[in-house]
């Protein structure tokens, strides 16, 4: 009888320290505002470029960039006169590892996401997290959580602090143009050019679109997407409204696109041209001619109000001017 009394006594320890552990393991959803959740910086992460809402970092070939955008003066992001930036111990470097670094902001920071998670700042890299990381690149960070492939078709959510795995989804095969977080949801666009919505609560996957979709995105409350027809003859511009579904194809043509106040830019493909317009698409404005616009990506900043692209080389950054023409003039060039 004793026995069993401490049997018992055991088992229900045991439970209780089982129930605690799985508790601490559990993803604590976020309790966002609808303002909140739009006011979210996501668009088009993880990407070379990130702001803090000061400084924009530009990462390139393992090293770090800070761009002064109000001066349009770029500089390696150590402030070591004699460091000549080739060790990991400079702020600027990058460990040079088989998948590449990007960053990611992640409330009022910037990060670089890789094997490793550092917290960049002004002449500054600190390593954070106890994960691993996965070595298929990728990830998406979030408020306390980091999302990535663990292997080429599964994907892990943890905790960085703790390293613990509070979700994961398996049979999903990554791919590079857009993934992002949205209300408690991973977006992302698989190597079958589907765009997937993954429930971090519930571990529940939806397809919201079947084939052919890329370069996904966030801004106010929507989701954007390029549809790609079967023939590659076509190449729209999607917005989708992420809790109804209803889609609206906006604009015909599109290569790459960003978005800034209640203004769309994009490039077009065969056309090859930079343009502005609303939001949905309507009044669309050349801004490259006389020039061609040489395929880069557009990047934009709400803080700071800028809107950037990549030019010919990708040492060069060009800046829009008041006039939202593309200043051909002066460009900020990233010295290596
Ligand atoms: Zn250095």
């Amino acid at each position: 009888m004793k026995r069993i009394k401490l049997l018992i006594l055991f088992l229900s320890v045991a439970i209780v320290s089982i129930s605690c552990q799985k508790a601490e393991e559990e993803y604590q959803p976020t309790n966002k505002t609808e303002e909140q959740k739009r006011d979210e910086v996501n668009a088009m992460q993880v990407s070379p470029v990130a702001t803090d809402g000061n400084m924009v970092y530009v990462q390139l070939n393992s090293l770090v960039y800070r761009i002064d955008m109000k001066n349009k003066i770029a500089e390696i992001n150590c402030g070591d006169m004699l460091c000549d930036h080739q060790g990991t111990s400079c702020s600027a470097r990058l460990p040079e590892e088989e998948i590449e670094y990007r960053l990611a902001r992640n409330g009022e920071s910037v990060y670089a996401l890789g094997n490793q998670i550092f917290q960049i700042g002004q002449n500054s890299k600190k390593e954070i997290g106890q994960g691993h990381y996965g070595h298929y690149g990728n990830a998406t960070i979030f408020d306390d959580y980091i999302a990535y492939f663990k292997e080429p078709d599964v994907i892990v959510v943890e905790n960085i602090e703790n390293g613990k795995e509070v979700q994961k989804f398996e049979n999903i095969t990554g791919f590079v143009q857009g993934n992002f977080y949205y209300d408690n949801c991973l977006y992302m666009i698989t190597a079958e050019q589907q765009l997937v919505r993954l429930n971090i609560e519930t571990g529940e996957k939806e397809i919201l679109e079947k084939k052919g979709a890329t370069r996904a995105s966030l801004y106010d409350g929507f989701v954007y997407y390029v549809k790609v027809s079967e023939n590659m003859e076509s190449n729209h511009l999607v917005k989708m409204n992420p809790g109804t579904l209803k889609k609206e194809n906006i604009t015909e043509g599109v290569f790459y696109y960003n978005m800034l106040g209640d203004k769309l830019y994009y490039s077009t493909y065969p056309e090859r041209k930079l343009y502005i317009s609303e939001l949905d698409g309507k009044n669309p404005v050349d801004i490259s001619s006389p020039n061609e616009f040489d395929m880069g990506s557009i990047y934009t900043f709400s803080e700071l109000g800028a809107v950037m692209i990549t030019g010919r080389d990708v040492y060069d950054y060009r800046v829009l001017d008041e006039n939202n023409k593309v200043d051909y003039e002066n460009e900020i060039i990233l010295k290596q």
